[in-house]
């Protein structure tokens, strides 16, 4: 769990921001009528980071009603508690990975070693989410889709975002990363190698959909500082550069060819 320079928090559409404190950062802020939503709280060592950002941007943490996880790993669940315990938020998470929010087999620190104190970092979700479910969260019509791989339980979701008037469709994949379907990491924690093959089967799911906006479940899946540097007044690289498709080909081939799994190559 390296430290990172701190970078700052930026804005996505009007009602979306990322809220991350470092390049690996996986936070975004959704702003709705009926308070904040927090997508992934980020890391354990980043909690009074995500705090300050979300207060630079001119918001209070006091209003973060839902917290929102993509999956059960120690980088997206960090200041859950902590601001639980300002706020009173409710906590969402795949019925899939719920054992790891509450500290099963310690999957919650992938290969690390947990910290001293890692039982601040369990919970216990107040709604579990299954594939295909529908949610009001914050006013917003929230659909989510179970899409293992990463973990037996990543959480991928579509929502309404809006940008100079006009309504669009926000959209991640839960979890992107190859590093939890290494055979080192899978033998350590008794997984399936058929995690493989499930994650290609998600990312093949995930290209059918509709999305707008590309969120990145980590700033390096849609290019977000890249495109945040480019963002003015009159141009919003998130909202007219659509990475979604491109990227989950990508990832789905690179895949394949690292595991020489058995699916044909998708032309990008
Ligand atoms: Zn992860």
């Amino acid at each position: 769990m390296k430290e990172r320079p701190r970078i700052e928090p930026s804005k996505i559409t009007d009602d979306l921001y990322w809220v991350g404190v470092n390049a690996a950062a996986p936070s975004h802020l959704l702003v709705t009528d009926d308070g904040l939503v927090l997508i992934d709280s980020g890391s354990t060592n980043t909690i009074d980071g995500l705090i300050e950002n979300i207060t630079s941007l001119g918001f209070d943490v006091h209003d973060v009603k839902h917290i929102i996880h993509s999956h059960a790993h120690y980088d997206h669940v960090g200041a859950t508690n902590k601001i639980v315990a300002i706020s009173g938020a409710k906590t969402y998470g795949s019925a899939q990975d719920a054992d790891s929010y509450r500290g099963k087999n310690k999957i919650l620190w992938c290969l690390h070693t947990p910290p001293e104190n890692e039982n601040e970092f369990y919970f216990e979700p107040d709604v579990l989410i299954n594939d295909g479910d529908v949610l009001e969260i914050g006013g917003r019509r929230m659909r989510f889709l179970v899409t293992p791989g990463h973990t037996e339980g990543v959480l991928s979701m579509f929502y309404p975002v809006h940008y100079k008037g006009k309504e669009y469709i926000a959209g991640s994949f839960g979890g992107a990363g190859y590093n939890s379907l290494k055979e080192e990491y899978l033998d350590h924690f008794s997984l399936p190698y058929s995690l493989r093959e499930d994650y290609i089967i998600s990312t093949e799911r995930l290209m059918r959909e509709r999305v707008d906006v590309h969120i990145g479940n980590h700033p390096g899946n849609n290019r977000h500082g890249d495109k945040a540097a480019r963002l003015t007044a009159d141009y919003n690289p998130f909202v007219e550069e659509n990475t979604w498709q491109s990227f989950l080909v990508a990832q789905r081939n690179g895949l394949i060819e690292r595991y020489n799994l058995d699916f044909p190559i998708i032309e990008e």
